[in-house]
């Protein structure tokens, strides 16, 4: 089972990347942006999440994923990262993976340019990403649950984000 605040992740960091949230059938898949303003999430993002959350996500589906934020909140479904792109994606608690990553139609995404597990590691700047990364990592660890954390550590993703494609 997924945590809220996984899940407020969860849609945070692909509302980024620019998927959009079908909030009820027949109307037009919606997209808060800005998500990020400042070192918080933005109105347009909390209103979101406070109507989703209002209905308990039922119904509700982020683009190019079959599992609803209901289910996502129920034991049956958790987030874990995507192996390809390290996004959270849903992961049925019995073990059998989500059909698709919603990477799968981002044509920039994850960046082929960063070499992948088994490649040597031949940029420096990709060794400063790395270490940057893991340094987020232990400061969310170490802070996992303050609230005011969630913010910064999303901006940290996001940045890194626009990292990826400048040098893409
Ligand atoms: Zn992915």
């Amino acid at each position: 089972m997924a945590s809220q605040q996984q899940v407020r992740e969860y849609l945070a960091y692909w509302f980024q990347l620019g998927k959009k949230i079908v909030l009820r059938q027949g109307v037009n898949p919606f997209l808060p942006s800005p998500v990020i303003q400042g070192d918080r999430y933005s109105q347009e993002f909390e209103d979101c999440w406070q109507y989703i959350f209002a209905i308990g996500g039922k119904d509700c589906y982020l683009e190019g994923t079959d599992q609803t934020i209901e289910e996502l909140l129920s034991p049956t479904w958790q987030l874990e990262d995507c192996a390809r792109c390290e996004m959270p994606i849903p992961l049925a608690t019995s073990g059998m993976p989500a059909q698709v990553c919603p990477c799968y139609d981002l044509p920039l995404w994850p960046n082929n340019d960063v070499p992948g597990p088994r490649a040597p590691v031949s940029s420096l700047s990709h060794l400063t990403e790395i270490r940057e990364r893991l340094e987020r990592a232990d400061r969310s660890t170490a802070d996992d649950l303050t609230a005011d954390n969630l913010g910064d550590e999303t901006l940290g993703k996001k940045t890194n984000l626009e990292t990826n494609s400048v040098s893409n």
